[in-house]
């Protein structure tokens, strides 16, 4: 079998602060391989931030082992990209300008890179909003510039943590189809974490179903939608979509 790209072992953690102990991830395994895309689903509080803070090196489990690629994760892990419910674009920086700034910090801009940046703007349609400024784009078009800025830098694995949960609930599903449809496009392996059933099923190639805190993993569902090209639209719409609804709402809301 293919070496995954990412390989999470027993993985638990707790917390320990003045306050108390909190339980938060129990003997979490799982694998991702390279080119899927890996939804993570679980009731709020259940420790999905925190599997991603483990997999991106800003904390270290207490037990178990994280690999990437099939060594431990390196000090720094640089080829990790990470986005976050809210963007961070600067609105004293041009568009253009934020989405060079990953590069610029880490001292890596080449003419190769500005040529792939080029391609992306061309491509996701925000090469005539170059000079703009972040304010001057709509919420959608912001997180598409996000996703670029984050592209940029060729991360091989990129982590989602609740990407879209601050924007309403129609502007959600066509930015959620179309940074889907970019991350599959440019062949990107990601792992998003949602409490959000529906985008899961309809973004990802595998849903992870996790517990109550402290997280366990419930089951790992893989989605087969039988469409030929899938984007999340049309993933939405696909017979199949409602039963591994139904089945991932059972998961979550029995408590064996
Ligand atoms: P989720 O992302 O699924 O909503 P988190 O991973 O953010 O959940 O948090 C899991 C649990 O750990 C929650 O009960 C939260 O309050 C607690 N927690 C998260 N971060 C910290 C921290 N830095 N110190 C103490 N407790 C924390
Ligand atoms: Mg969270």
């Amino acid at each position: 079998m293919k070496k995954p790209l990412l390989e999470l072992t027993d993985v638990s953690l707790s917390y320990h602060t003045p306050a108390g102990e909190t339980d938060a991830l129990s003997h979490i395994s799982f694998q991702v391989p390279k080119g899927s895309f890996i939804a993570i689903v679980g009731p709020s509080g259940c420790g999905k931030s925190t599997i991603l803070n483990l997999i991106c090196g800003l904390l270290k489990p207490e037990e178990g082992q994280i690999l990437l690629n099939g060594t431990s994760l390196p000090e720094k892990p640089e080829h990790i990209g990470y986005m976050l419910q809210k963007d961070h674009l600067f609105e004293w920086r041009s568009v253009y300008k934020n989405i060079l700034l990953g590069l610029e910090t880490q001292k890596r801009i080449t003419p190769k890179k500005k040529a792939y940046i080029d391609r992306l703007m061309v491509t996701y349609g925000l090469d005539s909003f170059r000079k703009a400024r972040p304010s001057q784009l709509s919420g959608g078009m912001r997180q598409r510039a996000a996703l670029i800025r984050t592209l940029a830098l060729e991360p091989e694995l990129l982590l989602l943590d609740e990407p879209f949960s601050a924007l309403d609930y129609q502007t959600r599903l066509q930015v959620s189809d179309d940074i889907g449809t970019i991350i599959r496009r440019e062949g990107k392996t990601a792992v998003l974490v949602t409490h959000d059933i529906s985008e899961a099923i309809s973004m990802a190639d595998t849903v992870i179903v996790l517990t109550r805190r402290p997280a366990r993993v419930k089951t790992i569902i893989d989605i087969d939608l039988g469409l030929a090209e899938r984007t999340p639209l049309s993933s939405r719409n696909a017979p199949l979509f409602k039963t591994y609804f139904n089945q991932i709402w059972e998961e979550l809301n029995s408590h064996a």
